[in-house]
């Protein structure tokens, strides 16, 4: 069983982010408070009840205080059993990493994942980004230091107008860094943001899918010959240290989202809590469920794993594909896959139908193709 709690708090407003957060503290202990809450309300939500997995995401869950981490891990251990090899990940901003913090934080969770996004100064302040580079630089060896070696560090690519040099630059400096894990994400203009707003008004270029096509093949190349794997189209790994959290979710397993704008998936609905922190407090204080339920339909859960599944090394199984369906999926969708094989850019291996190298630059598009009615 996996559990994500969002903590909707972030400093300041990074221009490209749309993810649900505030930039106002002043409610975050009210915020811990509804939160501990709805883990009481949500507590048999899930079909078992013990822990493998449990990710602080956000927002920025580094901004939690030590009272506040204790409070929820108190409310989360009396409510479920977190297994002893459990997976703990905190998203994390550089500038909060200070070795006292990290040390504070060691002592809740076993893996970190910062969010360092690019290692160029000005690149950083022109994103609105909190941290300097030299504390992205830096916040590694401190989180080493404070006894974390699980680390994961996510980088943004397609950042247009500047020189292709510093996508290069970054790569050097995170392979440097010689993390466990490594998230890479592509730099997409969403329109309510900063950058939105600049996209309409032509102040800035509307994404660019060469370039980022281009920096995503350049990473792929320095980042699997560097000894990492590509298990998932955005995400590597050093050998088996793969996100466990995420890879529950690739795999279509069950979690539970507490928090504003947290989803949940319990294999036949998913739930979607509602995105406005002071409408989030008031309806879990009068104990509300504050989020819209949605049944998942044959063909949603069909989708819905071929979207996720075939982005990920092991692919999807044919057999769970058949399960979903309750039909042969391979007859039913047998001219699409003729055609998707002869592509180059799908290939079945045994129970797996997977993406080709080729097929990774159209992981979404292949999945579209096979998705049913
Ligand atoms: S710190 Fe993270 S969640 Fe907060 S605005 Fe920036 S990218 Fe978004």
């Amino acid at each position: 069983m996996h559990l994500y709690v969002h903590v909707p708090f972030c400093k300041q407003a990074c221009h490209y982010c749309d993810f649900h957060f505030s930039t106002n503290l002043s409610r975050k202990s009210a915020m811990v408070d509804a939160l501990c809450a709805e883990i009481i309300r949500q507590k048999n939500y899930l079909p078992g009840p013990e822990l493998e997995t449990i990710y602080f995401g956000g927002g920025t869950p580094s901004l939690l205080t030590e009272p506040e981490l204790i409070q929820l891990f108190n409310t989360i251990r009396s409510h479920f059993t977190v297994a002893s090899s459990a997976e703990i990940t905190l998203e994390a901003n550089p500038d909060d990493l200070t070795l006292k913090k990290l040390t504070m934080l060691r002592r809740y969770v076993n893996r970190l994942s910062i969010g360092i996004q690019t290692f160029d100064e000005a690149t950083l302040r022109w994103m609105n980004r909190a941290h300097t580079a030299t504390e992205a630089q830096t916040c590694v060896r401190l989180a080493r230091e404070a006894g974390f070696d699980n680390l994961s560090v996510d980088l943004i690519y397609g950042i247009p107008n500047r020189p292709k040099s510093l996508w290069t630059a970054d790569l050097q400096q995170v392979l440097s860094l010689d993390v466990a894990h490594l998230s890479t994400y592509a730099l997409t203009i969403e329109p309510d943001t900063a950058f939105g707003r600049w996209e309409k008004t032509g102040k800035l270029p509307p994404a660019d899918e060469e370039l980022a096509a281009d920096q995503f093949e350049e990473l792929t190349k320095a980042i699997t010959r560097a000894g990492y794997e590509h298990y998932e189209i955005s995400n590597f790994a050093r050998t088996g240290q793969y996100a466990r959290h995420n890879t529950a979710y690739w795999q279509g397993r069950p979690y539970l989202g507490i928090g504003p704008s947290a989803h949940s998936y319990n294999g036949h609905s998913r739930q979607y809590n509602i995105s406005n922190n002071t409408r989030y407090i008031a309806e879990v204080g009068r104990g509300a469920l504050p989020a819209t339920v949605e049944e998942l339909t044959t063909a949603d859960q069909v989708n819905e794993y071929l979207l996720t599944g075939l982005r990920t090394q092991w692919g999807c199984s044919v057999t769970k594909l058949d399960t979903l369906l309750g039909a042969d999926f391979a007859r039913v969708q047998a001219r699409d896959l003729t055609a998707l094989y002869a592509s180059g850019w799908l290939m079945r291996d045994q129970d797996r139908l997977r993406l080709t190298e080729s097929g990774k630059l159209f992981a979404d598009r292949v999945a579209a193709t096979l998705f049913v009615d």
